[in-house]
């Protein structure tokens, strides 16, 4: 179905990066982001907050929720998607960075639950552990090359609707360099048809992302473009000062930005 929504009226038809309280790093409840949503006409809300993940005893990663947390999340979403059925439809699902050596593991806990969605938003190179952050700024092209071959067989997995902020990879080296390298991740999020995501927070923040160098490639590889507003607080929903830079930034790269998902998750 394709919807009937005119886009460059500064309303969102669909938002599918939505946080919650539960990644301890984000404000507001679920009810709140999904009456924020539902004030600001947004028809389609997506939640996506930050997965729990399988990593070895000892680690412990301070920004997503736990296994032991998921089930209330899930709870919660499927009861607010009954009482607010008429006015939203809701969709239920989790950021989540591809780490190869614990992404399996990770997949097969989250299959114990009935979840949509998994957006990926690679926020560290190879594995959390390393600690190196994918936008902390870096000259090295090994570095460079990694975030692309990483993401690469991420969406070659198939577990992943959509790519968070693709250009959260800091690289200031030259633009040749930077154009090789990203025009592959480009082109395989195309053949997949995997869109990439103009992210309102880095926006809103004044981050590195999205940034033009990026944009520019998938204008030319003719990527299909997603908003998302990555809210880690309720009046990230519905910010029109955000969305109307958004649409200007699409605007000026000539993007083809889809309104919502095409498929259901099924
Ligand atoms: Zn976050
Ligand atoms: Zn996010």
């Amino acid at each position: 179905m394709v919807s009937d929504y005119k886009r460059g009226l500064l309303l969102m038809f669909a938002n599918y990066h939505t946080h919650t309280y539960r990644c301890h790093h984000a404000n507001g409840t679920e009810r709140e982001y999904i009456e924020k949503a539902i004030a600001s006409g947004i028809k389609i809300l997506g939640f996506s907050d930050h997965v729990p993940y399988y990593f070895p005893k000892g680690f412990y990663s301070s920004f997503r929720m736990k296994f032991e947390e998921v089930q209330g999340y899930i709870e919660t979403l499927q009861n607010l998607r009954n009482e607010y059925i008429k006015d939203i439809q809701i969709f239920i699902g989790f950021e989540c960075e591809y780490y190869p050596d614990y992404f399996e593991q990770t997949i097969k806990k989250l299959s114990e639950y009935e979840y949509d969605y998994l957006i990926l938003g690679q926020h560290f190179i190879e594995n959390e552990i390393s600690c190196i952050a994918s936008g902390s700024p870096t000259k090295d092209e090994n570095i460079l090359q990694i975030y692309v071959d990483q993401t690469i067989e991420a969406m070659k997995t198939r577990k992943f609707t959509y790519f968070a902020h693709p250009d959260i990879i800091n690289y200031t080296g030259n633009l040749d360099t930077y154009t090789k390298h990203m025009k592959r991740l480009c082109m395989c999020a195309n053949e997949l048809d995997i869109p990439l995501e103009i992210n309102f927070l880095g926006i809103s923040d004044r981050r590195n992302y999205p940034c033009d160098k990026f944009f520019s490639i998938a204008s030319e590889v003719g990527n299909k473009i997603i908003f998302g507003c990555d809210a880690h607080n309720s009046f990230a929903i519905g910010d029109s000062a955000t969305l109307s830079e958004a649409e200007k930034f699409a605007e000026r790269h000539k993007l083809n930005v889809i309104d919502k998902l095409l498929n259901n998750f099924d």
